[in-house]
């Protein structure tokens, strides 16, 4: 009999030690499984090719925070009219912001309020070192850096050394997980993130890439000897061999008759996915108290908790342990 390919969950916290496009490519590749394609060189045309293909959500997962001195005020006060969902902005002294945002946020305010000084320079300081993020946009972009604002870029060793406050809202963490189907539903249930995940319609398992299976997750609900995990293989082998036989099944040339989006309307929840989170601290605290709680789903609180643990040794000063409560010293809500 055949043997099921079956992996235990896991989660593992991305280093911050990748460049801005180096970080893109390497989250952006795990919707397709084509991490084999990388190299030194190949994260400008990935992100180009992205940026191109409006695939826009892989532009999120990498953020940059920047530093204004108070001659930004009038095109603050613009930005914060707008009530921006996707940019997070502190007033951190007198006339002093700090304003951190994704790529794509910080491409799409630029689009939308072309003559504001503070995202003319950002999209110019960004596209110095990754053009590949402006082309469409060139014919608007500044040629020189806007002469009415100061403003620096921060480094992520600059925010860890700041308040508790300003680092649980501007430091972003990115979290591998490598669930369930099921989980990852739960997960990208949480809106203020960035996700990408394992794409069903990009992957055809039944190719000689990912060895012609499909891979599943160990469940945590039944022993290994048990009569349940006998079933429950049972249903995998059963589901796995439909799949193979419909992505492999050939038309009267010879060609690939069913695409591995209409195969995958066979796949079960305990099917492996690969799930990136990208977010700030602040909702890492909501996420893991709540899917760490008793009431969570056990194979969330498998990945959770543990994880849980991680961020209590990393951040000690956060207070990951504790439950959630509203910053203190807080000034200006995203
Ligand atoms: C035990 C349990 C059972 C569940 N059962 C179900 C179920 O049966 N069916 C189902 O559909 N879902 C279910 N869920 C999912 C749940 O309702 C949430 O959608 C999910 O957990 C995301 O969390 P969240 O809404 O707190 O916040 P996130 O999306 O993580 O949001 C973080 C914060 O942003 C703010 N926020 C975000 N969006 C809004 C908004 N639109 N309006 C106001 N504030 C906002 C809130 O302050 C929130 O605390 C369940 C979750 C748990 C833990």
């Amino acid at each position: 009999m055949r043997n099921l390919l079956v992996v235990p969950p896991s989660s593992e916290i991305l280093p911050d030690d990748l460049g801005l496009a180096q970080r893109i490519e390497y989250t952006g590749r795990i919707c397709y499984k084509s991490e084999d394609k990388i190299t030194p060189d190949s994260s400008a045309g990935f992100c180009r090719d992205m940026t191109g293909h409006k695939h826009n959500s892989v532009l999120e997962m990498a953020v940059r925070s920047y530093w204004f001195n108070i001659n930004s005020y009038p095109y603050m006060n613009e930005i914060l009219k707008s009530i921006p969902k996707y940019l997070i902005i502190d007033e951190v002294g007198i006339g002093e912001w700090f304003i951190t945002g994704s790529v794509r946020a910080f491409r799409e305010m630029f689009m939308w309020f072309p003559d504001n000084a503070i995202f003319q320079a950002i999209a110019f300081d960004i596209n110095k070192s990754h053009p590949y993020f402006f082309e469409d946009l060139k014919k608007i972009l500044p040629e020189s850096a806007p002469a009415n604002v100061s403003y620096r870029q921060i480094p992520l060793e600059e925010i860890d050394q700041m308040s508790t406050t300003i680092q649980a809202r501007h430091r972003h963490v990115a979290v591998k997980f490598i669930v369930n189907r099921a989980v990852t539903h739960e997960i990208v249930r949480h809106r203020p993130c960035a996700f990408l995940q394992e794409s069903q319609r990009y992957c055809r398992y039944g190719s000689g890439k990912f060895g012609d299976r499909v891979t599943f997750i160990k469940p945590m609900f039944f022993k290994e000897d048990s009569e349940g995990y006998r079933l429950w293989e049972q249903a995998m082998l059963e589901t796995e061999r439909i799949y193979l036989d419909l992505v492999n099944m050939k038309d009267e040339n010879g060609k690939n008759l069913y695409t591995a989006q209409a195969a995958r309307t066979v796949l079960p929840n305990s099917c492996k996915t690969e799930l990136f989170l990208y977010a700030p601290l602040t909702e890492w605290h909501h996420i893991l108290h709540m899917r760490t709680s008793k009431a969570a789903e056990p194979s969330m609180r498998e990945v959770m908790v543990p994880l849980q643990q991680e961020f209590i040794t990393r951040w000690p000063n956060q207070n990951f342990g504790e439950p959630l409560r509203m910053p203190e010293g807080h000034v200006v809500q995203r």
